[in-house]
């Protein structure tokens, strides 16, 4: 089969044939359809000190997907072949003592395919049966591809109640975008998504009805005065892992606020741990989604009127794997899709 490989410790990857996966007992094989290409992969592409670190070679890569179940393993019940699916990327283990009280988002054994197991982009993908994610017939393929992502914003933002709350979210690459439909969608008042990259301040003004600031040029205050916010924000998603952004966050929340972060810094950063103790700040770190609530709710979303659609800014062939990567690097789009035929 045709798949997308980390063959060499350099940057790049490459198409090229490896051997269908194997699939044991609770496994299902998916016949890949659509996949996303997600910011780690852009690490792994760019082979940066972490993907260095963290990806054997060589390795199929990408994890985030949808497609067709084409094998069910001996002892999988409940699905079957021609089914439709997507499905969780985060592989986890049945041993320690989060998984074995069902909150398998925190188990520390968890794998990653295309990260530490072979992936998603590839014409047959192998699942542990667990994770397999049935798609409603109103959910397409390339909606299906994103679920992974758009859970990342849905685990994040739904973390804290948001009616009638002012929300910050911080950076609007494609997941800070989504998480600022997911406030406007559950009943926030004011959203107010910042960056410092205007084409992406300019992507999320047109498909999200949200506040964009671009704040190496608008200050944030006046945009609160400008609203009638006069204490700060009531609930902040930090989605840049940037620190200046994080500051900022600080900075503008009411007392006794509530942060979620998802942004992951690439090193450590300073933090004002005074301004956190004196506004009696919540923080919470996010990680991945919850098995399998994150996925129950953001199809409810979906299925409930949040128009997901407009993220996908790029269509590809996978042929054109390059290009795809390109336009990530670029920094200006949304979501780019690769299509596996
Ligand atoms: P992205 O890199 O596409 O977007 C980040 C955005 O932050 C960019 O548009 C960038 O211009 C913006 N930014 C930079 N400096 C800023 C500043 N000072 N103020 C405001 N914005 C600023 O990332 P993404 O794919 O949307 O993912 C969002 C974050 O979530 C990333 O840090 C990613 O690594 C992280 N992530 C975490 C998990 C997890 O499980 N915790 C999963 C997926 C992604
Ligand atoms: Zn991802």
């Amino acid at each position: 089969m045709k798949a997308l490989v980390k063959a060499e410790t350099a940057p790049g990857l490459s198409l090229m044939d490896v051997d269908v996966p194997e699939i044991g007992p609770n496994d299902i094989l998916i016949r890949i359809r659509k996949t996303g290409i997600c910011g780690t992969d852009m690490h792994i592409w760019n082979w940066d000190e972490w993907a260095q670190k963290t990806i054997p070679v060589p390795m199929v890569v990408g994890h985030e997907y949808a497609g067709e179940i084409v094998e069910i393993g001996s002892h999988v019940e409940d699905l079957r072949i021609g089914q439709r699916v997507s499905g969780e990327g985060h592989v986890v283990g049945h041993r320690s003592r989060a998984a074995r009280a069902g909150k398998f988002h925190l188990d520390p054994e968890t794998k990653g395919i295309g990260v530490h197991i072979p992936g998603a982009f590839a014409e047959y993908l192998k699942l542990p049966a667990f994770n397999a994610v049935p798609l409603p017939d109103d959910i397409d393929d390339e909606l299906g591809a994103i679920l992974d992502p758009f859970g990342n914003a849905v685990h994040t933002a739904l973390t804290y109640p948001l009616v009638g709350e002012d929300v910050l979210v911080t950076g609007a690459g494609p997941i800070g975008i989504m998480a600022a439909m997911v406030a406007r969608h559950a009943g926030a008042r004011h959203v107010v998504l910042t960056d410092i990259n205007q084409d992406r301040l300019d992507l999320a003004g047109r498909i999200a009805d949200i506040t964009p600031v671009n704040t190496a040029k608008e200050d944030l205050m006046e945009v609160r005065a400008r609203l009638g916010m006069r204490e700060g924000f009531d609930v902040g998603m930090e989605m840049s892992g940037a620190a200046p952004a994080f500051a900022q966050m600080i900075e503008q929340m009411i007392m006794g606020g509530k942060i979620a972060v998802l942004g992951i810094p690439a090193k450590p950063i300073p933090t004002d741990w005074t301004a956190i103790v004196f506004k009696a700040l919540v923080i919470t770190g996010i990680y991945g989604r919850e098995m399998f609530e994150t996925w129950y709710k953001e199809i409810a979303m979906i299925q409930s009127g949040l128009d997901l659609r407009a993220i996908i800014t790029d269509r590809l062939p996978v042929t054109d794997y390059k290009k795809g990567f390109e336009r990530m690097g670029e920094g200006s789009c949304g979501k780019v899709v690769l299509d596996w035929g």
